[in-house]
């Protein structure tokens, strides 16, 4: 299987990163993320290069984590809190038509904390 996704992650509102991600290094971040979810963990989410730019995403998000990017829309994993506190599932996941939102592997956290990331976002 080849791995060719490239994508951005907002780490800060003025702050924007785009880091390029080769196969070997996607590789590994996607079995990290089978791995993590595979125990149940939670993670922030991420879009990849599938996005289509529709813009059904971004309105649905509780925590206003979802900004226009270039090309792919992107999400920051400071804000995403995989919509715990708020609804029973992402939904972001719900309304993107593309199926191209998934688990962010740099950013495993545990309900608890996914919690208190919404709670402090919205205090
Ligand atoms: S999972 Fe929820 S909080 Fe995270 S980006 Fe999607 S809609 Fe927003
Ligand atoms: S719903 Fe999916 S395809 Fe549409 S902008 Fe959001 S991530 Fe991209």
């Amino acid at each position: 299987m080849v791995f060719k996704y490239r994508y951005t992650i907002i780490v800060a509102a003025d702050s924007v990163v785009k880091p390029e991600i080769g196969p070997i290094r996607r590789s590994v971040e996607t079995t990290a993320t089978h791995e993590a979810e595979a125990k149940g963990s939670k993670m922030a989410l991420l879009i990849n290069e599938d996005c289509t730019a529709c813009d059904a995403c971004r309105p649905v998000c509780p925590n206003e984590a979802i900004a226009v990017g270039e090309p792919a829309y992107v999400i920051n994993p400071l804000r995403c809190t995989e919509c715990v506190g708020a609804e029973d599932e992402p939904q972001c996941k719900v309304a993107c038509p593309a199926d191209c939102i998934v688990a962010n592997p740099d950013f495993v956290e545990s309900q608890e904390i996914l919690l208190a990331k919404y709670e402090s976002l919205h205090t």
